[in-house]
Formats: structure tokens, C-alpha cells, sequence
């Protein structure tokens, strides 16, 4: 591994140096000016695995660094290194990912040993299991068949209450059982449905699969609410709540047990209608949550507008909110905004002990995540429901 460091102070060179000696990473060419560092890039673009780079530099600063390592084509490692305070670090971040260059992630000066090292183990097992291949894109009339021949199969992600640690609900979330390529994620084909007008039907399979299951579970004495995602392209169809009331009655489950996730993922064409067709939904009590709310899709104008009766935090702002006060304050802010509004609250994305803890301090009502469940076949749902219980007790043990 070919190491570059750029920095205009030679001490923080030397250190930086001697730092990855110590994790025996020797192979490595120090420059304080940047369009040196740029100069050697530029004639072997592949000679250097993996650059340090400072922010603050009198002659070309880190983001304009940055800038030009993407116009060249550097598809290299990256870590950013700065005095600065965290949120100038992420904003650093997110230009460099938006550039699609391979950020490791960043480290305040005066970089922490222990730090340096777990960066990099993380990075190089990360590169080490996944190789960058692009998502693979199915042509529109495969999907089409494969809605039709019941290859989509639902699976379902447990939702708990955050006090009690109780199984409140389920969200359902589509996978789709490909003949050769295995399971595929919903992010490989439900824009391709959207866009070529199958996100009807896809959405009134899994719709009904949702139902029957919920009927089931019932049968045997499992109450549960069960959401359902919905894109906002199913709510242009004026038809749509009787569709999706007929659904419910035909599954005999209450229309209260219903639960739609709304995403505005696209533009809404005619927000009128989807006014409309969502109103028409909540008169008939079938409940409706916004989805990734903070994210810009779910706005404040569908907040005032929409009639929701619950709001799910992005896992953006949830996962890490313990140790970061950025995202501590978006969470907290949203969550009061939302009880200001009668809402309940929904966690996304509680990934580990830490971002339960956190959640157990909020006044946020459900928690979803992998720590608590990963999305499931149904069949497995009672493994997980003891398992749960023997991890519950402990879990909801401790008063916050
Ligand atoms: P979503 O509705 O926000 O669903 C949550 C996504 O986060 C799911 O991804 C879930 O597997 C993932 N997730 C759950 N817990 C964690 C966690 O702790 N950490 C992390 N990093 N991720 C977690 P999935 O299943 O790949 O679905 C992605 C998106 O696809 C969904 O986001 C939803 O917008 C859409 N989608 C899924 N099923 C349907 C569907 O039937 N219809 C429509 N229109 N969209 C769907
Ligand atoms: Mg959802
Ligand atoms: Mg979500």
C-alpha cells in the first residue's frame, strides 16, 4: 500500500509518518504544497493507494483539493484531517462522497494513535468484502413478470416499543426472489417501477401478501400492526383508498392494523389528488406514517399538510445520535415537533446497544433496527419473537 500525505506543517508530517510506521504501513511520500502532491497524482494515478490530506492550507485548501482529486480521476482511499470541529469534517465528507471518491473518514489533529488504527482496519476490511461492482438494472418487462409470476416476496422488520421493549408492529419491505441472481434489494427495482408504471401492481401484491399474513398472524394470536410502503406514485390514482380498503376486508384484518409508509421519493405531479387520496385513507382510520422524515423528501410542507399520524426518523439522525449533538438536536427537534402534532414516533435505524440506550432517554415511542431485528421471511418471525424475549427483559431493565 502506497501512502500520500499532504499537510503544510512538517511536523504533522513526521508524526503522521512515524503513526503509520507503527502500524507498519512504511511505503509513504510526505508534501506539504498541494499542487506537488497533485503533480505526482496526476502522473501516476495508480502509484498511490491511499491519501491524508489537511484542510486548511494556505495555497489550495482541502475542499478544493478535493475537487481536484475527483477531476483526475482518483480512485484511490482517502482520509481528511483537520483542527476543524466535526461538522466542517462531515460537510468535507459528504462533498468528497458526492464525488464518489472512496472516503476512509476523517481525524482531528492531533490524531489519536488508536483512532488511526481502527480507521484503517475498518476501511481495509470494508474494501477487502466488497469489491465495487454496479448495481445490476433490470429491463422493465422483467419486472413486469416477475411481479406477475410472484417473485416478489415480502419480508418483515419487527417495530418495539421503546419502554416496554413489546413487539408493536412490522414493516413490510419487498425483496424480490430473482431465478439466477438471488434475493434483490428493493433499491435495485422499485424506481425502474415507478418509472414504467408496475409500481400499482407491485404495490397491491405486496399489499395483499401484507394482509394475508397479518390475517394469519392473528389466527394465532399475534396482534400486530403491519406498515406497508407506499410511493407517492400510487397516490396519484384517485381509486386508490378503495383499492386498499377493499384489500383490507377481503383479508379480514381491522383497517386499523394497516399501516402506509409514504416517501415523497419523486415529485408529486398532482398534489391535490394525493391530498386527496391520503385524507380519504385517514378518514377510513388506516393509519399513515411519514417515512424518513429529515431527509428532504419528507418535508415540513407534508407535515403541515398531510394528515399523519406517525413520523419515522431517517436512520440519518438516529444511529450515532448518542455521541454526536448535531444529530441529537435534529433528532430531539423532530421529535417534538411531531408530539406538538399528536404524532407517534418511530426510530429508524437503531444499529447497536449505544443507539438503544440513546433512544431510552428520548421520549421516542418505537424503535426498528437491526439491533432489534433485520428484515425477515414471516416464517421466521416466532425464532425471533423468543429470541426478543429473552433479550427484552434485560433490555428495558435499567430506568433511563
Ligand atoms: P424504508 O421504508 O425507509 O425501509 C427501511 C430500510 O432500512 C430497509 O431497507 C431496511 O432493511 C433498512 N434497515 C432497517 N434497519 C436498519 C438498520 O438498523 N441499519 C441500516 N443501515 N438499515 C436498516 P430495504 O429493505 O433495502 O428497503 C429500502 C427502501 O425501499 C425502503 O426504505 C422503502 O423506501 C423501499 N421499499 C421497500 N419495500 C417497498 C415496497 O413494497 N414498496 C415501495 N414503494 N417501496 C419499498
Ligand atoms: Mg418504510
Ligand atoms: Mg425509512
Amino acid at each position: 500500500m502506497k501512502i500520500l500525505l499532504l499537510d503544510d506543517d512538517p511536523f504533522v508530517l513526521k508524526l503522521l509518518g512515524r503513526q503509520l510506521a507503527n502500524l507498519g504501513l512504511t511505503d509513504v511520500v510526505s508534501h506539504e504544497q498541494p499542487h506537488q502532491a497533485l503533480a505526482l497524482l496526476e502522473e501516476d494515478i495508480a502509484g498511490i493507494d491511499l491519501v491524508f490530506c489537511d484542510l486548511q492550507m494556505p495555497l489550495m485548501d482541502g475542499v478544493e483539493f478535493v475537487r481536484h482529486l475527483a477531476r483526475i480521476g482518483y480512485g484511490g482511499g482517502l482520509v481528511l484531517i483537520s483542527g476543524e470541529d466535526n461538522r466542517v469534517l462531515h460537510t468535507v465528507q459528504k462533498l468528497a462522497r458526492g464525488h464518489s471518491l472512496d472516503v476512509y473518514g476523517f481525524l482531528r489533529k492531533p490524531v489519536s494513535p488508536e483512532l488511526l488504527r481502527s480507521l484503517l482496519n475498518a476501511a481495509f476490511a470494508r474494501t477487502a468484502r466488497a469489491p465495487r461492482v454496479p448495481p445490476k438494472v433490470y429491463a422493465p418487462a422483467e419486472l413486469q413478470r416477475a411481479i406477475a409470476g410472484g417473485e416478489l416476496v415480502n419480508f418483515y422488520q419487527p417495530k418495539v416499543d421503546v419502554l416496554s421493549g413489546e413487539l408493536a408492529g412490522v414493516e413490510t419491505l419487498v425483496r424480490w426472489q430473482h431465478p439466477q441472481d438471488g434475493l434483490v434489494f428493493p433499491d435495485q427495482f422499485i424506481a425502474t417501477a415507478e418509472q414504467h408504471g408496475l409500481i400499482d401492481r407491485l404495490t397491491l401484491a405486496v399489499l395483499t401478501d401484507a394482509l394475508a399474513q397479518a390475517r394469519r398472524w392473528r389466527d394465532s394470536g399475534v396482534d400486530l400492526h403491519v406498515a406497508v410502503n407506499v410511493s407517492m406514485d400510487n397516490l396519484a390514482a384517485l381509486e386508490f383508498p378503495d383499492i386498499v380498503v377493499q384489500a383490507v376486508l377481503a383479508a379480514k384484518v381491522p383497517l386499523t392494523s394497516l399501516v402506509l409508509e409514504v416517501t415523497e421519493s419523486r415529485l408529486m405531479k398532482d398534489p391535490l389528488a394525493s391530498l386527496e387520496i391520503l385524507t380519504r385513507l385517514r378518514l377510513k382510520h388506516i393509519g399513515l406514517s411519514i417515512d424518513d422524515f429529515g431527509t428532504g423528501h419528507s418535508s415540513l410542507v407534508q407535515l403541515r399538510d398531510i394528515p399523519f399520524h406517525e413520523l419515522k426518523v431517517d436512520r440519518g439522525f438516529v444511529h450515532g445520535a448518542g455521541k454526536d449533538s448535531s444529530l441529537r438536536a435534529i433528532f430531539e427537534a423532530s421529535l417534538g415537533m411531531a408530539q406538538q402534532l399528536g404524532m407517534k414516533t418511530v426510530a429508524e435505524g437503531v444499529e447497536d446497544l449505544d443507539d438503544w440506550h440513546f433512544l431510552r432517554t428520548s421520549s421516542c415511542d418505537l424503535a426498528q433496527g437491526y439491533f432489534i431485528g433485520r428484515p425477515m421471511p414471516a416464517a421466521d418471525l416466532p425464532a425471533w419473537m423468543a429470541e426478543w424475549e429473552e433479550r427484552r427483559g434485560a433490555l428495558v431493565a435499567v430506568c433511563p
